[in-house]
């Protein structure tokens, strides 16, 4: 079985819904997992925002601006007769649900169930469309499979029990449709994996049956070497680690959910990135926990905020790093990179929210200096045990940059620097040279 998930840009149009179904191979045994039409998700957001201002009117208003997006979709896509009538029929029926909804009280159960009809509606259009033009696929709800347990982590059990259950039912159908993104939590309510979830899905779908690989498709051809926003050159990576790729999905890399590795990792599935507008073209794939040794990527992370915490009491001391480390703890505040000398030790956040506190409580036994608009750019390849070179590589194509942190170690995978954002496109761009020769 292979599992294939096609993004939101992927059935973004009726003409890319058709080219979607193209690649869909009638003699292949296939989960297809599909993300919302791309905007709907945003859409969704936007009316449960309104009901939460309890501006019902607004909230309508978008509803209203849905139906006729998806009236106008469903008789592109599919021509008029019977598979037509069903698609519009259960469109509107999903879309009339989030009507009723915002008529009601604003719960968190009220928002999932909203955010949950974009998938919904995606993958029935798509199954009424395949219908329509003669093949036969299978819809499984994954509200009858994915499920999170009370610590809001997807329970695996329960998800491959349950998902070989439903395909047990259909044991001469051999393409299946569901959706990405929505699950039941551990009280069997209507929930989801978080925003750009699919992906995580399809991970999940692919180790609950032990699939023969992942295809996740989207619009471009796989994780580039570099930022193509911001330099001129860059390519495809033909082939990632796992442990490569997880690095790199941190980092900006949007194409592929940061969790959305781990499954697939866990039961050894090759996971591949493919591009719907070239599907030709190679793509990258991630499999394995080595690949070929040297460099594969840099990326960066913008909107990083150093924290240095500089106390006497550190010097030839224990303890003094769990309660630092306590202080984030308290504040529920990931820490990306971390420095130590034998007086200070810096650390890097993302997340701002809690920093005046963070800092006050640091400021209790150590001085704390705060640099904001800082980025993190990451140099991701094999850098194989006792392999000469490669730091001295980075920091010479780095050398016209003023350098805030260094880390090398945590992992064979990775060289990262913190430098202020102001850099960033240089650095980018002189590593592009430096490191690829691009
Ligand atoms: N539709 C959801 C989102 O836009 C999930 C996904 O596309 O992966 O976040
Ligand atoms: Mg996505």
């Amino acid at each position: 079985m292979k599992i294939l998930k096609f993004g939101g840009t992927s059935v973004g149009t009726p003409e890319r819904m058709r080219g979607v179904a193209q690649l869909i191979r009638k003699d292949e045994n296939q989960i297809i997992v599909l993300s919302a039409v791309s905007g709907t998700t945003n859409s969704l957001v936007e009316i449960c925002t309104a009901l939460q201002k309890k501006d019902q009117e607004e909230a309508i208003k978008v509803v209203q601006q849905l139906e006729k997006k998806y009236d106008k979709f469903v008789k592109e896509l599919i021509d008029t007769g019977n598979h037509q009538d069903e698609a519009l029929e259960m469109v509107g029926a999903y879309l009339n649900g989030v009507k009723s909804y915002a008529k009601r009280e604003m719960t968190l159960f009220v928002e999932r169930s909203i955010l949950a009809q974009g998938e919904l509606i995606s993958t029935n259009i798509f199954l009424q469309y395949l219908k329509s033009i003669g093949q036969k696929p299978v819809m499984l709800s994954a509200l009858d499979f994915m499920r999170t347990t009370d610590k809001g982590e997807p329970d695996q059990r329960f998800i491959a029990e349950n998902l070989t259950f439903e395909l047990s039912k259909y044991p001469n159908k051999n393409t299946f449709i569901t959706q990405g993104y929505i699950c039941r939590n551990a009280f069997g309510e209507i929930d989801n994996l978080k925003r750009g979830g699919s992906d995580y899905s399809a991970s999940l779908i692919g180790s609950a049956i032990n699939a023969q690989e992942i295809q996740i498709w989207t619009d471009i051809d796989g994780m580039h070497n570099n930022d193509p926003r911001v330099v001129d050159k860059t390519e495809p990576i033909k082939h990632l680690s796992f442990k490569e790729a997880a690095e790199l999905a941190y980092f900006g890399a949007k194409i592929l959910h940061p969790a959305s590795i781990r499954p697939a990792e866990e039961s050894s599935i090759p996971v591949w990135l493919k591009n719907t507008m070239k599907p030709e073209s190679y793509g990258t794939l991630i499999h394995g926990d080595k690949s070929d040794a040297g460099f594969k990527a840099v990326a960066a992370k913008d909107g990083i905020t150093a924290i240095k915490i500089r106390s006497g009491r550190m010097l030839m001391a224990y303890g003094f790093l769990r309660s630092v480390f306590e202080v984030f703890e308290r504040y529920k505040t990931p820490i990306d990179m971390i420095t130590t000398s034998e007086v200070a030790v810096s650390v890097t956040v993302d997340d701002t929210s809690n920093l005046e506190g963070i800092v006050q409580e640091l400021e209790q036994y150590a001085t704390v200096e705060v640099d904001k608009d800082q980025t993190i750019i990451c140099v991701v390849g094999d850098f194989i045990e006792n392999g000469k070179g490669y730091a001295s590589t980075v920091f010479n194509a780095l050398k016209n940059i003023p350098i805030r942190m260094i880390s090398h170690g945590g992992s064979h995978n990775n060289i990262s620097v913190l430098i202020s954002s102001s850099a960033k496109k240089q650095a980018l761009q002189d590593l592009n040279k430096g490191v690829f020769n691009l």
